[in-house]
Formats: structure tokens, sequence, C-alpha cells
């Protein structure tokens, strides 16, 4: 196994791609099960933190240590099994999503969760119950987990298929290989109904595997991965249609939302984000083709099985009723143009990015999302508080699941300064609203104040009590989700 001692090194797993950071003694790069159980048996002992690193696309500080070691799992990158009879894939922890989608595709098979970074670990997308674009037709990653392989902080191995264990109301039981029982309370907070990736995803009677997925690497290392594919759409259609207003590409994908909910045969979207007038400004730089005089674009994708024909008049007559003329509509009927799309998408996130580094400010960009019924007059609450600062920025994301990325781009530390603050009543609105402070990038290290907000500190203490009981001596992951403070206390609440 490879052990890096020297932090000059491995400078680059003390960050993620929100700019976050943070320091380690060493990095250790395990090439199988056994070497991660040595470790954490060996850390455990010593009292000694373990962060567990992916590709470091977390946009939330995740993977970034706060002192101790890091175990990066990227030797562990091999596909162990595809089932095409029962449509199911087992993977090691860094298989790169990508990788994953394009071997499955091979036979026909199809695995929809897409965070629109493709270069994540599969195991990191399990950790964080990642979703994006196609979440809209196909939800998030929870649903496509069939089972995992968990290494708990002493080393004890777990093995848990969906379907296998389930609480009972709010007390639990779970096995480990080696036939040690551990109880479990868990929390008994309400979560909300919208897209959600916020805090341990808890219920009354839940299946426990579900306990695993979002939990941010706090409870445990996940060493494989079961996972369940679909068959491959026969035919998707991908657009960008551009218009004259914001307001008609937002009534278009309210009508285009209401369609799918209520099961209409005239057009199901799989995918819908939206793009502002200030995106598109900044994407001109790199795509000049964008209609000069569009406000608001919007990228929507439809699959089936059938033939496209029908499914394209139907776009066609939903987008000339709200002002979008076919002139100003990019159309992809294959898999290369559909990949251009997905990349003018993915621009503009990277766009964000590079701005956050080379200002050298950590990411300020919502991720929240509220009930439809509120989510137009959110929206402009949104952009209206942000322009009264006088503070740059643009909206993208998935309108479709009203969940907007608003990306604040400060130029100094005040701009800096005043951008956290209106990111903290976003999300106090968002919970207001009874929405979510992270629909789909997790909590990591800095979201955590924000997570009290959602919750309150007394379910809080309840997460960190959950978590004591995989992680008695505190080493894993320790300060996502919720600050270390919380664990020391949770055994008094
Ligand atoms: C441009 C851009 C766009 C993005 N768009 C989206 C989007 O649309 N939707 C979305 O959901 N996310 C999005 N992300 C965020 C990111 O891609 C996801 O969070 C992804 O799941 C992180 O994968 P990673 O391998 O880079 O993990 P890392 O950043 O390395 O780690 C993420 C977290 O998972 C934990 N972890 C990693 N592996 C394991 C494991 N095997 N066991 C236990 N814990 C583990 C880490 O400790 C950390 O807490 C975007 C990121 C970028 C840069």
């Amino acid at each position: 196994m490879i052990i890096k001692n020297d932090p000059e090194q491995f400078q680059n797993y003390l960050s993620d791609a929100s700019n976050y950071k943070g320091n380690a003694d060493s990095i250790y790069f395990p090439e199988s099960e056994d070497e991660i159980v040595d470790l954490l048996k060996k850390f455990n002992k010593e009292n000694i933190r373990v962060t567990v690193s992916g590709n470091g696309t977390g946009l939330t500080g995740g993977r970034v240590p706060e002192g101790g070691i890091i175990i990066s799992l990227e030797k562990l990158n091999r596909i162990l099994e595809l089932d095409i009879e029962k449509k199911f894939v087992i993977a090691q922890p860094a298989v790169v999503l990508k990788d994953l989608q394009d071997f499955v595709e091979e036979q026909n098979l199809f695995y929809p969760p897409d965070p629109t970074e493709r270069n994540c670990f599969i195991g990191a997308t399990v950790a964080t119950n990642a979703s994006g674009a196609k979440t809209f037709k196909y939800g998030a990653t929870r649903n496509y987990v069939f089972g995992l392989r968990i290494i708990l902080s002493d080393g004890e191995k777990i093995e848990i298929e969906r379907g296998q264990y389930f609480a009972n109301e709010n007390e639990a039981n779970i096995r480990t290989e080696s036939g040690k029982v551990i109880p479990l309370e868990i929390p008994n907070y309400k979560m909300p109904k919208t897209k959600n990736a916020a805090g341990y995803y808890c219920k009354e009677n839940m299946d426990l595997v579900d306990l695993f997925i979002g939990s941010e690497g706090t409870l445990g290392i996940i060493s494989e991965i079961k996972l369940k594919l679909i068959d491959l759409p026969k035919k998707v259609l991908s657009c960008v249609a551009f218009f004259p207003q914001e307001e008609n590409a937002l009534s278009f994908i309210d009508e285009a939302r209401e369609l799918k909910q209520n099961n209409s045969s005239f057009s199901k979207a799989r995918a819908l984000d939206f793009f502002d007038a200030n995106a598109l400004k900044l994407l001109r730089n790199d795509y000049p083709n964008i209609p000069i005089l569009s406000q608001a674009a919007v990228w929507f994708e439809e699959d089936s099985d059938t033939d496209n024909a029908d499914i394209i008049e139907n776009w066609i007559s939903l987008l000339n009723k709200f002002n979008c003329n076919e002139d100003s509509v990019w159309f992809a009927f294959d898999k290369i143009e559909r990949e251009k799309f997905h990349e003018f998408r993915h621009a503009i996130s990277l766009m964000v990015n590079e701005f956050i580094f080379q200002h050298n400010f950590k990411k300020v960009g919502t991720d929240v999302s509220v009930p439809v019924t509120h989510f137009r007059s959110f929206y402009y609450w949104m952009k209206e508080t942000v322009d009264k600062e006088n503070i740059d920025y643009v909206v993208y994301g998935h309108f479709g699941d009203c969940n907007p990325h608003l990306n604040m781009l400060p130029k100094n530390e005040q701009e800096y300064l005043k951008s956290k603050q209106i990111y903290v009543n976003i999300c106090k609105e968002a919970v207001r609203l009874n929405g979510t402070i992270s629909a789909e990038h997790g909590i990591g290290k800095m979201k955590r104040d924000y997570l009290i907000t959602m919750y309150g500190e007394d379910n809080i203490l309840q997460m960190a009590k959950l978590k004591l009981f995989f992680d008695p001596n505190k080493i894993l992951n320790v300060g996502n989700i919720f600050d270390e403070k919380y664990l020391s206390s949770a055994y008094d609440s």
C-alpha cells in the first residue's frame, strides 16, 4: 500500500471543488477491503481521525480532512460483476461514474443518476446520495442502491441488501459479519418532502440500507456497491431552448413539470434545467452561438422507446406557446450531440468554480429546494435579495425539481462576507417554506451550521447519537454533517 507522510506530496487531497481547505498528517491508498479494515482497526485503537477521500469533486468540503489521516479509495476501482439478466452491477467504490455508465450502456443497460460532474467515484455518489438533471424523472442515487458492503470505524464489516434489515418504528439492530449486534435509535425528525440530501435519511420502520446512503462517510466506509440498472431507452431527444424573457422560460418549465407529474401522454421530460440571463452572458464567452437577445434558456430531455417525431412536435408546440421560436432551439438526436449539451450545462458550473478558485474564496452557491407551490415567488425573492446588495451572480439548476443553484460571484472580501449573509437568509427562507438547505450536494463541513437552521439542535444531537452507535471513538469523517461538539453532548440529550 502506498503511504505518503509529507503533506507537500498530497496537497490536492486537502481541498475539494468547493475550495474548502484542510490539513492532514498522512495519506493511505489501500488496495483491498482487508487493507481498509487493517487501517481502521489501527486508527480506531490509536484514536486517530480518518477522512475518506473520493475524487474530490464534492462541493461541501466533505472529503477535506481537519487533522488526522486520509484514506483515499482510488485504488479500489474495479467493476466486479454485471448481471445483464437481473440488471445489476457490482462495483468497488472508486469506479468513475462515467466509466460505469459507459460500461453498462455497451450492454444496452442504463444507470440514470447523473450529478453533472461524471468524474466522481461511484462510492462517493452513494455517500452523498448524489442526483442531478435526470433525477427529475429517475430519482436520486438512493433509488438505485440494491446493496452495500460497509467497513465500520473498528474494522467490523456489514453486508446489507435492500429489504434485509428494517427498523421497528425508531429502533433497530444491525449485525456485522462477525456476529456483533449494534443496537440503533433512529432519529425521529420529519424530512422535507422536496428533493433532499441534508443530514441522515431517517424514517420510522425504514430500510436500514437507506441510513448509509447520504451519510457522507460518517457511519462507515462503503467498500462495495450493488446497483440497480434499467433498460437503456431507445430514443432520447435533447434540446436547449432559448427564450426572449425569463418569465417565458419559467412558465414553460411549470407546464412541462405539470405534464410529467400528470403522466400526460403529451410530453414527459426526464430533465428540465434552467439558465438565467447572467449564466448565458458568462457562457457566451465559450458559446458565441447563444442567441443574442435571449434572456433565459432551458435544457430538457425526453427518452422513449418509440420514434422521436411525435415527441418533437409536442415539444415545439409547447415552446411556441411560451414565445420560444424554434429557430432558437438546439436539437440533439444522437449521443455525440447530446454529450455536447451535457458539456454546455456542465460548463456553467465549471466557470463558477473557476471564478471562486481565482478569487480564492469558498463557493457561495445555493443548493436549496422548496415545494413547487412556492417555487416561482421564492425564485424572484432570492434574485431580488442579491440584486439589492449589488453582488454579481448566476442562476442555473434543476428547476424541474425546484432546485436552483444561485451562485454569488464576490469580487472582494466585503462582497464575500455579504454573500455569505445572503446565503444564510436564503437557507432560512427555504426552511420556512418547508424546503431543504441541500437538495443534492449534501452538508459536508461547509453547510453544517445551516443544518441547525433546518432541523434544530435537538435533532442534530439525535444524528450525533446515531453516529456514535457506529463510531464510538469518533474517528470517521468527523465534522461532516454536524460539528464535532455535538458528539460530546449526544448522550446527555
Ligand atoms: C462542476 C460540478 C457539478 C456538480 N453537480 C452536481 C449535481 O448536479 N448533483 C450532485 O449531487 N452533485 C454535484 N456535484 C458534486 C459532486 O460531484 C458529488 O457530490 C459527487 O458525489 C462527489 O464525488 P467524489 O468522488 O468527487 O467525492 P468526494 O468529493 O471525494 O467526497 C464526497 C463525500 O463522500 C465521502 N466518501 C467518498 N467515498 C466514500 C466511500 N466509499 N465511503 C464513505 N464515504 C465516502 C467523502 O468523505 C466526502 O464526504 C458537482 C460537482 C462539480 C465539481
